[in-house]
C-alpha cells in the first residue's frame, strides 16, 4: 500500500462510507495515489473505461500491491489490455433479459427471483456478470419502476424467496433500503428476503450499526457477499460481516474461480479457512461466465473441479463451497464424481484419499 496516501486522510473520513464514495478513483492520476500503474494499465484504464467503468474506493485501493500488477486485488478491478481479445465473450451469457417479466426482476427458478433494485456498486469488478447493466443509466430503477416490480412479485404468489441484489441493494440510504423492505414484508408470501452483496468487501464501513439495527427489523434476512482472495479479509470485513452475523443475519459467501486470483487450491482453501474462522459460510464458486472481455480470467472447468476435490479430506466439510456453472436454466453443480455407481449388490465410492470403497447396498 502507498502509507503517503492513507497517511493524508484523517481516520473519521476512512472510516466514513459517504467519504469513500465520494472520493472514488476514477482516473489514471487518482489511481497513482495508490499504486504505481503499468504503462498497459494506464492505456487500459483510458481506453477501456468507456466499455465498463473504472471506479474503486480508496478502502479496496489500499489493499493493492503498489509495485505488482499481477496483484489479484488488482486485477479484480483495474482494467487489463487483454480485455480487448474475447470472441467467445457475451454480453448477457445468462439471457437474463429473456428471464425478465418486469424491468430488473430476473426470474429462472418458479419460487424465486433475483431483483435489481439498483445498478450502483461501490466499485466495478472487471468480470462482473451484469457489466451490461452496472453503473449504466438505462437501468436505474426509478421509484416508479420499483413499485412496478413489487407489484408484479405481490401478484405472483409462488415467489417466496426474494433476492435483492444489482449492482448492489447497499449502496442505497438505510432509509431507500428501509422503504422497500418494508414494502416486500407487506407481501404475505414472500417468506425470505436475501442481500446480495460486495460491500463488506469493497466499502465495509457501510455495515454501521444503524444498518445493522434497521435490517434486523426485517427477518428473515440472510445475506451473501463476495470475497474472491485471502488478502481480501481485513479486519475491517471482518467487521463488518460480525456485525452482521450479531443482528441475526447469516453471512455466506460467493466467489467467482479466477484465472490469477484464486484458481489454486492453496489459495481457495486458505480463503475458505479464513471465512470460516469469521463465521461466513463458504457458498458458491462460480465458473467465470463467458462474458465479454474476461477471456484472461478464465479457467477451464476441469481445472476448478480438481481444485475441489483436492479440498475434500483436508479441511472441514463445511469450509468446500460448492463448484457451480450457472446457466440460463440454473446453477449446475460441478462435483467431482466420487460416488461411482451400482456394482453387483454394492454401490461403488472413492474416498478422498483416493481409496476404493464397496457399500453393501440394499435392493
Ligand atoms: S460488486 Fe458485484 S455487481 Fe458490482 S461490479 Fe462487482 S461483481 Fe458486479
Amino acid at each position: 500500500m502507498n502509507k503517503s496516501a492513507r497517511e493524508g486522510i484523517s481516520d473519521v473520513d476512512w472510516r466514513d462510507w459517504r467519504w469513500q464514495m465520494r472520493n472514488r478513483i476514477r482516473t489514471v492520476e487518482a489511481l497513482r495515489d495508490w499504486v504505481d500503474p503499468t504503462q498497459e494499465e494506464a492505456k487500459a484504464i483510458t481506453e477501456l473505461a468507456q466499455r465498463f467503468h473504472f471506479v474503486i474506493t480508496p478502502y479496496f485501493a489500499s489493499l493493492m500491491d503498489a509495485e505488482n500488477p499481477d496483484c489479484p486485488i488488482r486485477k479484480q478491478v483495474v482494467p487489463n489490455w487483454a480485455e480487448r481479445f474475447d470472441p467467445a465473450g457475451l454480453a448477457d451469457p445468462l439471457d437474463e433479459v429473456a428471464h425478465s417479466p418486469v424491468k430488473n426482476v430476473i426470474r429462472v427458478y418458479p419460487d424465486r427471483i433475483a431483483f435489481c433494485v439498483n445498478n450502483e456498486c461501490a466499485l466495478y469488478c472487471r468480470y462482473c456478470l451484469r457489466k451490461r447493466m452496472v453503473g449504466d443509466e438505462d437501468w436505474t430503477m426509478q421509484k416508479r419502476e420499483l413499485e412496478v416490480a413489487l407489484d408484479w412479485i405481490a401478484k405472483t404468489p409462488e415467489i417466496r424467496d426474494v433476492l435483492l441484489t444489482g449492482g448492489d441493494p447497499l449502496v442505497f440510504s438505510d432509509r431507500k433500503l428501509e422503504w422497500l423492505l418494508i414494502r416486500l414484508r407487506e407481501i404475505p408470501h414472500v417468506e425470505l428476503i436475501r442481500l446480495g452483496t460486495r460491500l463488506p468487501v469493497t466499502l465495509p464501513f457501510r455495515v454501521t450499526d444503524s444498518l445493522c439495527r434497521m435490517l434486523k427489523k426485517y427477518h428473515p434476512i440472510w445475506l451473501n457477499t463476495h470475497f474472491n482472495h485471502p488478502s481480501e479479509l481485513t479486519p475491517e470485513a471482518a467487521e463488518a460481516c460480525d456485525r452482521l452475523l450479531r443482528a441475526g443475519i447469516p453471512v455466506g459467501n460467493q466467489s467467482v474461480l479466477l484465472r490469477g486470483v484464486n484458481d489454486s487450491t492453496e489459495i481457495m482453501q486458505t480463503l475458505c479457512e479464513k471465512l470460516v474462522r469469521m463465521r461466513v459460510r463458504p457458498y458458491y464458486v462460480y465458473q467465470a461466465q463467458l462474458l465479454e472481455g474476461t477471456q484472461h480470467f478464465r479457467v477451464p472447468i476441469e481445472e476448478g473441479i480438481t481444485i475441489f476435490k483436492e479440498m475434500r479430506g483436508r479441511t472441514s466439510g463445511f469450509a468446500i463451497p460448492q463448484y457451480v456453472l450457472d446457466t440460463p436454466h440454473g446453477k449446475v453443480p460441478l462435483d467431482y464424481p466420487f460416488a461411482k455407481g451400482r456394482e453387483g449388490d454394492d454401490f461403488v465410492v472413492e474416498a478422498w484419499d483416493g481409496a476404493i470403497w464397496r457399500e453393501p447396498n440394499p435392493r
